[in-house]
């Protein structure tokens, strides 16, 4: 019989992982009755388990408002700050930390410049800041699930490797060297991909039953495909890498040293550093009317819509755009759907092009979910 028991314990754990579940999707407080006549189980099975989560500190008691109005019922939420995790991003010339709790919900955030584009070092930066970043914000060690971090090059988790990131200008990095230094558990992803992830955490529950594009605009161009809610990776774990689609054959040079790629036309940098300008003061100028701010824009948008297109294509999904460059596309959100609808033979419109939600954090909130969806499948 001794073999039988932890059959027995894993269908228990599974009944009550179903309800911590049940809880954290409902959003604001449910009643035993509510968890019972929804899922289906016995009220003595819903008493025992909210005993169990109770005990564990996962849930706490809240009121259940009534739609009848008269008094309150007692109710079980789940409590969002008994854990946390902290996404760190990793770009060309800074490092970004943000901590979030169970519910995704933001604890503190910081920037600093990032001092060297080693492995080593990089992990030995990020172990020295998150000392003071949890003392900053007061943060509980105790409480630390992990520490993603997310770079912008291909990353082989097999091989243990940062393959290539143009943007770094690094290759064939270890990813254990940047490990090394930090003392909580790191998973560390393509910034794209998590950012990915995020977008897919913000969508509705009905809205995540559809499959999605993710394409990146920042300096670095990039991108996922998320199919059922997981990333699809590709056999080299390449996919999504959009930065470096050929749409001008034989262009301009990009910096992965290829000629044409999406990349070399729409990087951030053109309206930017390039020109010696903030996103800010870049779109600022665009609103007022300035010439040279319209040309260059158009230029932009012409060359995305065609990358946008030939997305639509390849997987006729929607396609989420993110990166701080979403983050100012809105008023241009129209003329954007006009150029690709224009280029698709199948259809005239092109609603299918969204704007993410977290334009500048994606990729931390993302990455930290990977800690908190392991939590969660482990209660
Ligand atoms: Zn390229």
């Amino acid at each position: 019989m001794e073999e039988l028991r932890p059959t027995i314990t894993e269908r228990r754990r599974q009944t009550r992982n179903k309800m911590y579940r049940y809880i954290y999707d409902a959003e604001v407080p449910v009643s035993k009755q509510q968890i019972s006549t929804s899922m289906g189980y016995s009220l003595p099975t819903v008493h025992q388990n909210i005993a169990e989560l109770l005990d564990a500190g996962l849930i706490r008691p809240g009121e259940v408002q009534k739609s009848t109005g008269g008094r309150p019922a007692v109710g079980y939420t789940i409590d969002e700050t008994v854990r946390f995790a902290v996404g760190i991003s990793v770009s060309a010339t800074q490092l970004r930390f943000l901590a979030t709790d169970v519910r995704q919900n933001e604890l503190a955030y910081k920037l600093v410049p990032l001092s060297s584009s080693e492995g080593e070092k990089i992990g030995e930066q990020i172990a020295k800041e998150l000392e003071s970043f949890f003392e900053e914000h007061e943060l509980d060690q105790k409480k630390v699930l992990g520490v993603g971090i997310t770079f912008p090059g291909v990353i082989d988790q097999e091989k243990d490797v940062i393959v290539l990131s143009p943007t770094l200008r690094i290759k064939d990095i270890s990813l254990s060297a940047v490990r090394r230094p930090i003392r909580f558990p790191v998973f560390i992803e393509n910034d794209s991909t998590s950012g990915g992830a995020a977008e897919w955490l913000g969508l509705t529950l009905k809205e995540r039953e559809e499959d999605f594009v993710y394409l990146f605009l920042e300096n670095g161009i990039g991108g996922a495909v998320f199919i059922d809610g997981h990333p699809y990776l590709g056999s080299e774990g390449r996919s999504g890498e959009f930065g470096h689609m050929c749409i001008v054959p034989g262009g301009r040079k990009c910096n992965c040293g290829k000629l044409g790629c999406l990349e070399a036309y729409c990087s951030a940098f053109h309206f930017t550093s390039d020109i010696g300008l903030t996103p800010e003061e870049f779109f600022e100028g665009l609103a007022e009317g300035k010439e040279s701010h319209l040309a260059l824009w158009e230029e932009n948008l012409n060359y995305l819509s065609i990358a946008i297109n030939n997305l639509r294509m390849a997987f006729d999904c929607n396609v989420i755009l993110g990166g701080f460059v979403s983050a100012f596309l809105e008023p241009y959100l129209p003329a954007l759907r006009q150029k690709c609808a224009a280029r698709n033979p199948f259809e005239n419109r092109a609603d299918y092009i969204k704007l993410g939600k977290y334009p500048t954090k994606a990729g931390m909130r993302g990455v930290a979910w990977h800690f908190m969806e392991e939590f969660i499948n482990g209660i």
